[in-house]
Protein backbone atom coordinates (compact mmCIF):
# COMPACT_ATOMS: atom_id res chain seq x y z
CA UNK A 1 0.00 0.00 0.00
CA UNK A 2 1.48 3.45 -0.97
CA UNK A 3 -0.21 6.66 0.98
CA UNK A 4 0.18 10.24 0.45
CA UNK A 5 -1.47 12.75 3.09
CA UNK A 6 -4.87 11.53 3.56
CA UNK A 7 -4.94 8.98 0.42
CA UNK A 8 -4.10 5.68 0.38
CA UNK A 9 -3.25 3.27 -2.78
CA UNK A 10 -4.66 -0.04 -2.07
CA UNK A 11 -3.64 -1.37 -5.18
CA UNK A 12 -5.99 -3.00 -8.13
CA UNK A 13 -7.82 0.47 -8.88
CA UNK A 14 -8.51 0.89 -5.11
CA UNK A 15 -7.87 3.61 -2.93
CA UNK A 16 -8.85 5.34 0.25
CA UNK A 17 -9.13 8.77 1.61
CA UNK A 18 -9.25 9.81 4.91
CA UNK A 19 -12.02 11.91 5.85
CA UNK A 20 -12.41 13.81 9.25
CA UNK A 21 -15.20 13.39 12.03
CA UNK A 22 -15.05 16.10 13.82
CA UNK A 23 -15.45 15.98 17.54
CA UNK A 24 -15.36 12.20 17.56
CA UNK A 25 -12.65 10.18 19.10
CA UNK A 26 -13.20 7.62 15.82
CA UNK A 27 -10.82 10.52 13.94
CA UNK A 28 -11.87 9.59 10.42
CA UNK A 29 -14.31 7.87 7.88
CA UNK A 30 -11.79 6.04 4.93
CA UNK A 31 -13.55 6.40 1.86
CA UNK A 32 -13.22 4.07 -0.56
CA UNK A 33 -12.42 5.16 -4.32
CA UNK A 34 -13.20 2.36 -7.16
CA UNK A 35 -12.19 2.72 -10.56
CA UNK A 36 -14.82 1.36 -13.11
CA UNK A 37 -15.09 2.04 -16.82
CA UNK A 38 -17.45 4.83 -16.09
CA UNK A 39 -15.42 6.54 -13.86
CA UNK A 40 -14.82 6.24 -10.22
CA UNK A 41 -17.67 4.99 -7.52
CA UNK A 42 -17.32 5.64 -4.03
CA UNK A 43 -17.94 3.48 -1.04
CA UNK A 44 -19.45 6.00 1.99
CA UNK A 45 -18.62 9.52 1.81
CA UNK A 46 -17.86 10.72 5.12
CA UNK A 47 -19.59 13.45 7.66
CA UNK A 48 -21.56 16.09 6.18
CA UNK A 49 -18.81 19.19 8.01
CA UNK A 50 -16.98 21.96 5.21
CA UNK A 51 -13.72 20.45 6.37
CA UNK A 52 -14.50 16.51 5.51
CA UNK A 53 -16.06 17.97 2.28
CA UNK A 54 -12.67 20.08 1.80
CA UNK A 55 -11.01 16.97 2.48
CA UNK A 56 -12.81 14.29 0.46
CA UNK A 57 -12.78 16.90 -2.56
CA UNK A 58 -8.93 17.00 -2.38
CA UNK A 59 -8.61 13.02 -1.73
CA UNK A 60 -10.63 13.04 -5.15
CA UNK A 61 -7.93 15.17 -6.52
CA UNK A 62 -4.55 13.30 -5.43
CA UNK A 63 -6.31 10.38 -6.70
CA UNK A 64 -6.04 12.20 -10.57
CA UNK A 65 -9.50 12.42 -10.60
CA UNK A 66 -12.48 15.22 -9.59
CA UNK A 67 -15.60 15.00 -7.34
CA UNK A 68 -17.30 15.96 -10.41
CA UNK A 69 -16.32 12.82 -11.87
CA UNK A 70 -18.15 10.35 -9.26
CA UNK A 71 -20.06 7.68 -11.12
CA UNK A 72 -21.87 6.23 -8.52
CA UNK A 73 -21.83 6.15 -4.87
CA UNK A 74 -22.47 2.74 -2.60
CA UNK A 75 -23.48 3.49 0.83
CA UNK A 76 -22.63 0.44 3.69
CA UNK A 77 -25.35 2.01 6.02
CA UNK A 78 -26.95 5.02 6.79
CA UNK A 79 -25.48 6.95 9.66
CA UNK A 80 -23.85 10.09 9.37
CA UNK A 81 -20.14 9.72 9.06
CA UNK A 82 -20.86 7.25 6.14
CA UNK A 83 -23.68 9.06 4.17
CA UNK A 84 -23.20 12.31 5.25
CA UNK A 85 -21.74 14.07 2.41
CA UNK A 86 -24.11 11.56 -0.18
CA UNK A 87 -26.25 14.37 -0.97
CA UNK A 88 -23.18 16.94 -1.86
CA UNK A 89 -21.66 14.63 -4.04
CA UNK A 90 -24.73 13.69 -6.18
CA UNK A 91 -24.82 17.42 -6.36
CA UNK A 92 -21.51 17.94 -8.10
CA UNK A 93 -21.62 14.95 -10.15
CA UNK A 94 -25.04 13.62 -10.63
CA UNK A 95 -24.10 10.30 -9.41
CA UNK A 96 -26.68 7.64 -8.86
CA UNK A 97 -27.05 6.56 -4.92
CA UNK A 98 -27.38 3.16 -3.36
CA UNK A 99 -28.51 1.94 -0.50
CA UNK A 100 -29.98 -1.38 1.14
CA UNK A 101 -34.18 -0.93 1.36
CA UNK A 102 -33.94 -0.93 5.35
CA UNK A 103 -31.70 1.89 5.70
CA UNK A 104 -33.23 3.64 3.00
CA UNK A 105 -36.36 3.53 5.21
CA UNK A 106 -34.61 4.67 7.79
CA UNK A 107 -33.45 7.65 5.68
CA UNK A 108 -37.16 8.43 4.71
CA UNK A 109 -38.16 8.31 8.03
CA UNK A 110 -35.55 10.77 9.76
CA UNK A 111 -36.40 13.26 6.84
CA UNK A 112 -40.65 13.13 7.38
CA UNK A 113 -40.96 12.73 11.04
CA UNK A 114 -41.12 15.63 13.13
CA UNK A 115 -38.84 16.39 15.96
CA UNK A 116 -41.67 16.39 18.54
CA UNK A 117 -42.50 13.10 17.78
CA UNK A 118 -38.59 11.84 18.26
CA UNK A 119 -38.82 13.79 21.31
CA UNK A 120 -41.59 11.92 22.46
CA UNK A 121 -40.69 8.50 21.26
CA UNK A 122 -36.89 8.62 22.88
CA UNK A 123 -38.47 10.04 25.78
CA UNK A 124 -41.52 7.14 26.23
CA UNK A 125 -38.43 4.32 25.32
CA UNK A 126 -35.92 5.61 28.20
CA UNK A 127 -38.69 5.63 30.46
CA UNK A 128 -39.73 1.96 30.09
CA UNK A 129 -35.93 0.92 30.06
CA UNK A 130 -36.19 1.82 33.54
CA UNK A 131 -34.28 5.71 32.83
CA UNK A 132 -34.56 8.01 36.15
CA UNK A 133 -36.28 10.83 36.47
CA UNK A 134 -33.25 13.29 36.27
CA UNK A 135 -32.18 11.27 33.10
CA UNK A 136 -35.91 12.09 31.80
CA UNK A 137 -36.05 15.71 33.21
CA UNK A 138 -33.97 17.32 30.49
CA UNK A 139 -36.04 15.60 27.53
CA UNK A 140 -39.42 16.63 29.14
CA UNK A 141 -38.12 19.86 29.28
CA UNK A 142 -36.78 20.02 25.86
CA UNK A 143 -38.21 21.95 22.86
CA UNK A 144 -38.66 20.02 19.76
CA UNK A 145 -35.87 21.28 17.24
CA UNK A 146 -34.48 20.28 14.36
CA UNK A 147 -31.12 17.84 14.71
CA UNK A 148 -28.28 17.82 12.08
CA UNK A 149 -28.13 14.45 10.27
CA UNK A 150 -32.17 14.44 10.25
CA UNK A 151 -31.82 15.47 6.67
CA UNK A 152 -30.32 12.34 5.35
CA UNK A 153 -30.17 12.36 1.13
CA UNK A 154 -32.84 10.09 -0.28
CA UNK A 155 -31.46 7.35 -2.24
CA UNK A 156 -32.12 6.75 -5.90
CA UNK A 157 -31.22 2.77 -6.18
CA UNK A 158 -31.28 -0.25 -3.95
CA UNK A 159 -28.87 -2.31 -3.51
CA UNK A 160 -30.12 -5.79 -3.34
CA UNK A 161 -28.45 -8.44 -1.35
CA UNK A 162 -26.76 -11.45 -3.20
CA UNK A 163 -26.48 -9.56 -6.38
CA UNK A 164 -23.56 -7.73 -8.06
CA UNK A 165 -23.73 -4.07 -8.21
CA UNK A 166 -23.79 -2.35 -11.63
CA UNK A 167 -20.29 -1.66 -11.86
CA UNK A 168 -19.07 -1.18 -15.17
CA UNK A 169 -15.76 -3.89 -15.56
CA UNK A 170 -15.54 -4.68 -11.68
CA UNK A 171 -17.05 -7.46 -9.78
CA UNK A 172 -18.24 -6.32 -6.45
CA UNK A 173 -21.46 -8.46 -4.78
CA UNK A 174 -23.44 -7.14 -2.23
CA UNK A 175 -24.23 -8.84 1.06
CA UNK A 176 -26.61 -7.88 3.71
CA UNK A 177 -25.21 -7.89 7.40
CA UNK A 178 -27.93 -6.68 9.14
CA UNK A 179 -27.34 -5.88 13.21
CA UNK A 180 -24.95 -2.66 13.52
CA UNK A 181 -28.41 -1.02 11.31
CA UNK A 182 -31.01 -3.00 10.01
CA UNK A 183 -29.98 -2.37 6.24
CA UNK A 184 -26.02 -2.46 6.82
CA UNK A 185 -24.03 -4.35 3.80
CA UNK A 186 -20.46 -5.48 3.27
CA UNK A 187 -19.27 -5.39 -0.16
CA UNK A 188 -17.13 -8.08 -1.61
CA UNK A 189 -14.69 -7.47 -4.37
CA UNK A 190 -14.87 -10.69 -6.19
CA UNK A 191 -11.42 -10.03 -7.64
CA UNK A 192 -7.94 -11.65 -6.73
CA UNK A 193 -5.83 -9.69 -4.52
CA UNK A 194 -3.31 -7.88 -6.35
CA UNK A 195 -0.53 -8.75 -3.96
CA UNK A 196 -1.82 -12.73 -4.16
CA UNK A 197 -2.74 -12.44 -0.98
CA UNK A 198 -4.30 -16.06 0.05
CA UNK A 199 -8.10 -15.80 0.84
CA UNK A 200 -11.42 -14.79 -1.82
CA UNK A 201 -11.42 -11.28 -2.55
CA UNK A 202 -11.46 -8.15 -0.63
CA UNK A 203 -14.08 -6.97 1.78
CA UNK A 204 -15.28 -3.68 2.24
CA UNK A 205 -16.95 -4.29 5.82
CA UNK A 206 -18.34 -0.81 6.38
CA UNK A 207 -19.39 -0.57 10.62
CA UNK A 208 -19.30 -4.08 10.75
CA UNK A 209 -16.07 -5.89 10.95
CA UNK A 210 -13.36 -3.16 12.29
CA UNK A 211 -9.85 -4.12 13.50
CA UNK A 212 -9.74 -3.18 17.12
CA UNK A 213 -13.47 -1.79 17.77
CA UNK A 214 -16.82 -3.40 18.55
CA UNK A 215 -19.31 -1.88 16.33
CA UNK A 216 -22.51 -0.46 18.41
CA UNK A 217 -25.15 -2.79 18.60
CA UNK A 218 -28.11 -0.71 20.08
CA UNK A 219 -31.95 -1.22 19.38
CA UNK A 220 -33.08 -0.27 15.39
CA UNK A 221 -34.93 2.96 16.09
CA UNK A 222 -38.32 3.12 14.76
CA UNK A 223 -41.89 4.82 16.06
CA UNK A 224 -43.82 2.81 13.59
CA UNK A 225 -42.34 -0.46 14.20
CA UNK A 226 -44.19 -2.16 17.07
CA UNK A 227 -41.95 -5.45 16.47
CA UNK A 228 -39.69 -6.86 18.75
CA UNK A 229 -36.59 -6.89 16.75
CA UNK A 230 -33.23 -8.93 17.56
CA UNK A 231 -30.31 -6.60 16.24
CA UNK A 232 -28.00 -8.64 18.46
CA UNK A 233 -28.99 -11.77 16.97
CA UNK A 234 -28.86 -10.20 13.53
CA UNK A 235 -25.17 -9.19 13.95
CA UNK A 236 -23.64 -12.69 15.46
CA UNK A 237 -25.43 -14.47 12.14
CA UNK A 238 -23.62 -11.72 9.61
CA UNK A 239 -20.71 -11.95 11.52
CA UNK A 240 -20.69 -15.64 10.89
CA UNK A 241 -21.25 -15.53 7.33
CA UNK A 242 -18.76 -13.02 6.57
CA UNK A 243 -15.87 -15.09 8.48
CA UNK A 244 -16.93 -18.46 6.14
CA UNK A 245 -16.63 -15.53 3.09
CA UNK A 246 -12.96 -15.61 4.16
CA UNK A 247 -11.65 -12.19 2.43
CA UNK A 248 -7.79 -12.41 1.99
CA UNK A 249 -7.91 -8.61 3.10
CA UNK A 250 -10.82 -6.49 5.37
CA UNK A 251 -11.12 -2.57 3.66
CA UNK A 252 -12.95 -1.25 6.66
CA UNK A 253 -14.69 2.18 7.04
CA UNK A 254 -12.38 2.90 10.02
CA UNK A 255 -9.37 1.97 11.46
CA UNK A 256 -7.26 0.16 8.67
CA UNK A 257 -7.22 -2.48 6.55
CA UNK A 258 -6.82 -6.18 8.05
CA UNK A 259 -6.45 -9.63 6.80
CA UNK A 260 -7.50 -13.24 8.87
CA UNK A 261 -11.64 -11.78 8.80
CA UNK A 262 -11.95 -15.61 10.50
CA UNK A 263 -10.04 -14.47 13.29
CA UNK A 264 -11.57 -11.17 13.92
CA UNK A 265 -14.70 -12.59 13.46
CA UNK A 266 -14.16 -14.99 16.18
CA UNK A 267 -12.86 -12.59 18.32
CA UNK A 268 -16.12 -10.87 18.55
CA UNK A 269 -18.19 -13.83 18.72
CA UNK A 270 -16.06 -14.54 21.95
CA UNK A 271 -16.60 -10.74 23.27
CA UNK A 272 -20.38 -11.14 22.60
CA UNK A 273 -20.97 -14.80 24.21
CA UNK A 274 -18.78 -13.14 27.36
CA UNK A 275 -20.81 -10.25 27.37
CA UNK A 276 -24.14 -12.45 27.50
CA UNK A 277 -23.30 -14.37 29.62
CA UNK A 278 -22.18 -12.03 32.38
CA UNK A 279 -25.58 -10.38 31.71
CA UNK A 280 -27.46 -13.46 32.35
CA UNK A 281 -25.60 -13.68 35.73
CA UNK A 282 -26.95 -10.73 36.75
CA UNK A 283 -30.26 -11.51 36.29
CA UNK A 284 -30.54 -13.61 38.92
CA UNK A 285 -32.26 -10.56 40.44
CA UNK A 286 -35.12 -8.55 38.40
CA UNK A 287 -33.74 -5.25 36.22
CA UNK A 288 -34.22 -3.10 34.31
CA UNK A 289 -32.20 -2.30 31.11
CA UNK A 290 -30.94 0.77 32.83
CA UNK A 291 -29.79 -1.39 35.77
CA UNK A 292 -28.65 -3.77 33.72
CA UNK A 293 -26.72 -0.67 31.54
CA UNK A 294 -25.20 0.35 34.90
CA UNK A 295 -23.95 -2.71 35.56
CA UNK A 296 -22.03 -4.19 32.55
CA UNK A 297 -18.32 -2.88 32.10
CA UNK A 298 -17.94 0.24 29.80
CA UNK A 299 -14.68 2.01 28.94
CA UNK A 300 -15.40 3.79 31.85
CA UNK A 301 -16.96 3.53 35.38
CA UNK A 302 -20.89 4.50 34.58
CA UNK A 303 -20.76 7.81 37.01
CA UNK A 304 -18.18 9.26 34.21
CA UNK A 305 -20.45 8.44 31.17
CA UNK A 306 -22.08 11.35 29.46
CA UNK A 307 -25.57 12.10 28.74
CA UNK A 308 -26.01 10.58 24.98
CA UNK A 309 -23.26 8.14 25.88
CA UNK A 310 -25.72 7.01 28.70
CA UNK A 311 -28.76 6.48 26.13
CA UNK A 312 -26.57 4.70 23.44
CA UNK A 313 -25.29 1.96 26.54
CA UNK A 314 -29.00 1.34 27.68
CA UNK A 315 -29.97 0.73 24.06
CA UNK A 316 -26.86 -1.99 23.71
CA UNK A 317 -27.92 -3.26 27.29
CA UNK A 318 -31.11 -3.84 26.19
CA UNK A 319 -30.24 -5.52 22.75
CA UNK A 320 -28.13 -8.31 24.66
CA UNK A 321 -31.21 -8.56 27.31
CA UNK A 322 -33.47 -9.46 23.97
CA UNK A 323 -31.00 -11.71 22.66
CA UNK A 324 -31.07 -13.58 26.24
CA UNK A 325 -34.88 -13.71 25.73
CA UNK A 326 -34.88 -14.95 22.21
CA UNK A 327 -32.31 -17.63 23.33
CA UNK A 328 -34.58 -18.66 26.05
CA UNK A 329 -32.35 -17.99 28.73
CA UNK A 330 -34.45 -14.60 30.15
CA UNK A 331 -37.54 -12.98 30.72
CA UNK A 332 -39.79 -10.14 30.91
CA UNK A 333 -41.72 -9.84 33.93
CA UNK A 334 -45.29 -9.80 33.26
CA UNK A 335 -47.06 -6.42 33.41
CA UNK A 336 -43.74 -4.80 34.59
CA UNK A 337 -43.69 -1.29 34.35
CA UNK A 338 -40.62 -0.11 33.76
CA UNK A 339 -39.89 -3.43 31.61
CA UNK A 340 -37.80 -5.99 34.11
CA UNK A 341 -36.03 -8.60 33.00
CA UNK A 342 -35.05 -11.55 35.03
CA UNK A 343 -32.79 -15.25 34.24
CA UNK A 344 -34.96 -18.23 33.55
ZN1 LIG B 1 -22.16 3.09 11.91
ZN1 LIG C 1 -18.96 4.48 11.25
Amino acid sequence: MTSTGQVHDHGGGVRSIEVPIPDNPLGTTLVYVVDTDRGPVLVDTGWDDPASWDTLVAGLDACGTGVGEVHGVIITHHHPDHHGLSGRVREASGAWLAMHAADTAIVRRARSTEPGRWLAYMTAKLAAAGAPEEHLAPLRAARPRSVPGLAPALPDREIVPGELLDLAGRRLRAIWTPGHTPGHVCLHLEEDHPAQLPGHGRLFSGDHLLPEITPHIGLYEDPDDTTIADPLGDYLDSLERIGRLAPAEVLPAHQHTFTDAPGRVRELLTHHEDRLTGLLALLSEPLTAWQVAERMEWNRPWAQIPYQSRNIAVSEAEAHLRRLVKLGQAEVMTGSEPVTYVAV
